[in-house]
Order: structure tokens, then C-alpha cells, then sequence
């Protein structure tokens, strides 16, 4: 579990600095997979960077199972239990081919090369990226780097991933294959920390929070937070595409059930109205 407890940051000294994260608390489970949404400049990195111990509460505390981040010496514990996966696959590459790129963390942990070699092909898998195990890195695609940046912190055996807008960077193939990886993950029972600024992409987690100047306005499940339309509308965030679809189509006439958020929930709907 990871606690946050009135937790304030703000980046620089001075009193009118504005506080980026603002007396945020919050409690995420183990294995569940939460949402994160807001707008730019709304707190959602500095949140993530509070979770690993990359920045420290200047108030408050942040628990990560029961190790507090203000503490140097759980400094290693905590980054390897919240592994983190950034928004620019190039910055996260470091080595030659695919599998020593992946190795990387399992090498610094100090274990056994048996043992990594059983991590990084496990690793490699998890995202299928197995058959490219010996090509260069930079070569790939951006959703290949991004997988293979996520097989990397995987092969450390986190139990919380952090990803903060990993698909921003990424044209719709490589979108559609970094999804399918965290669902894939998601299935073998990791907690997963998603930040993103495509809506349709939260409507798939156990929960959404929402964010708005430094704090959490709104969390809950994703059929609930989508029918807040006036609240996110009011902080400049859209609803997912086909919930607004439905909305459109409802306004229009058609007589459809409550806030709908993927296209088999809508396809289901019309089918249902039609027979
Ligand atoms: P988000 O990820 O939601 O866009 P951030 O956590 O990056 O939000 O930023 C929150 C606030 O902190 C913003 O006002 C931003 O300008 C400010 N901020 C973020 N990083 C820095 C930094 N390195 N130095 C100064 N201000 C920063
Ligand atoms: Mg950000």
C-alpha cells in the first residue's frame, strides 16, 4: 500500500512559490490500477515523482508499504518497489540491443546472471518484445522503446509501476501496443499507476483521480468521475470520446442507458434498442 498524508510540495523557496502538490492524501492498494487525469501543470508528475522518493514531501508524508520517503536509507527499498516509466522512451534507453537494455536493472540489483537472464526474457514477454531481444534500441519504433523501457523496470520486480504519460509521446500503433502491454500487466495482477491525458485511456482503471491545482477533485470509478461532465468541463478535461458520443446521440433522442465508456458498452447499448 502507499499512503500519501497531507502531503504539500512546491518547486523553489520563496512563500508565493505555488504549491504543486497541495495537502494531497491518498491510499492506493496493491495491484490496483488507478488513473491519473488533469490538467497541465495540475500536480500529476510532481505526484508521481512523490511516490519513489525522486521528491520528498517539504510537509507531510509518504508511505510506500510502511517505508516513509523522508527516510535516506529506504531510499533503494522504495524505487524498487515503485518502478517508474517517463513519457520520452529515447531518455530511457542506455545500452546497445534490446536485451542488455533490459538487463541494466537487474544487473544493478546484483543478482545471480542466471537470475537475470530468467528476468530479462520474462521481462521481454510480459511486453512482446521477445523476438527483438537482439536488435539495437534506437532503431525501433517509439512503442517498441517504450515496451522495452517498461521491460526494463519490470525486470526489476516492482510491485507498483508508475507510468507518467507513457503514450503521449507515441503515434496511435505505438499507443495501441504500450495499452495492450499494461493490460497484459494488469492481468497478472500488478499495480498499476497510469497517468495520462487521454481520457478513453482512463475509462479502463479500477479508478480515476483527478487532479486540479496540487489536489485530488475528484476519485472514484471511471463511470462515476465521467458523469461529472460539469466539473471536468469547468477544469478543461474532456470525457472520454464515445461517452460523448452517447451523450450527443441521447440528447438527440435516442433513448440510451447512463454514461457509456468504450465502444463494445455502446455497440451493446444500440444493439439492445434495435432487438
Ligand atoms: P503536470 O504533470 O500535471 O503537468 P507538474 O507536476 O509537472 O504537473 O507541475 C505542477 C506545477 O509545478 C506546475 O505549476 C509546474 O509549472 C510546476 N513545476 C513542475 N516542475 C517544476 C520545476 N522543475 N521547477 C519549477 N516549477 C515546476
Ligand atoms: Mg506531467
Amino acid at each position: 500500500m502507499i499512503t500519501l498524508e497531507n502531503v504539500i510540495y512546491s518547486y523553489g523557496e520563496s512563500s508565493e512559490q505555488i504549491k504543486a502538490v497541495d495537502e494531497l492524501s491518498l491510499t492506493i492498494e496493491e495491484g490496483q490500477h488507478v488513473a491519473v487525469i488533469g490538467p497541465n501543470g495540475s500536480g500529476k508528475s510532481t505526484l508521481a515523482r512523490l511516490l519513489n522518493a525522486l521528491l520528498i514531501p517539504q510537509r507531510g508524508r509518504v508511505l510506500v508499504d510502511g517505508m516513509d520517503t523522508r527516510d535516506k536509507d529506504k531510499w533503494w527499498n522504495i524505487r524498487q518497489k515503485v518502478g517508474m516509466v517517463f513519457q520520452n522512451p529515447d531518455n530511457q534507453i542506455i545500452a546497445t540491443s534490446v536485451e542488455e537494455d533490459v538487463a541494466f536493472g537487474p544487473e544493478n540489483l546484483g543478482l545471480p546472471p542466471g537470475e537475470i537472464a530468467e528476468r530479462v526474457k520474462e521481462a521481454l514477454s510480459l511486453v512482446s518484445m521477445e523476438h527483438l531481444k537482439d536488435r539495437a534500441p534506437h532503431n525501433l519504433s517509439g512503442g517498441q522503446k517504450q515496451r522495452v523501457a517498461i521491460a526494463g523496470v519490470i525486470a526489476m520486480r516492482p510491485k507498483y509501476l508508475v507510468m507518467d504519460e507513457p503514450t503521449a509521446m507515441l503515434d496511435p500503433q505505438g499507443r495501441r501496443e504500450v495499452l495492450a502491454a499494461v493490460e497484459f500487466l494488469k492481468k497478472k495482477g500488478m499495480g498499476v499507476i497510469f497517468i495520462t491525458h487521454f481520457m478513453e485511456e482512463a475509462a479502463s482503471a479500477d479508478r480515476v483521480l483527478v487532479m486540479h491545482r496540487g489536489r485530488i477533485v475528484l476519485d472514484g470509478e471511471p463511470r462515476w468521475v465521467f458523469e461529472q461532465e460539469d466539473l471536468l468541463r469547468e477544469i478543461n478535461l474532456d470525457i472520454p470520446p464515445i461517452t460523448a458520443l452517447a451523450n450527443d446521440l441521447r440528447r438527440e433522442g435516442v433513448p440510451l442507458p447512463g454514461s457509456l465508456l468504450n465502444v463494445e458498452e455502446l455497440v451493446d447499448a444500440l444493439w439492445h434498442l434495435l432487438n
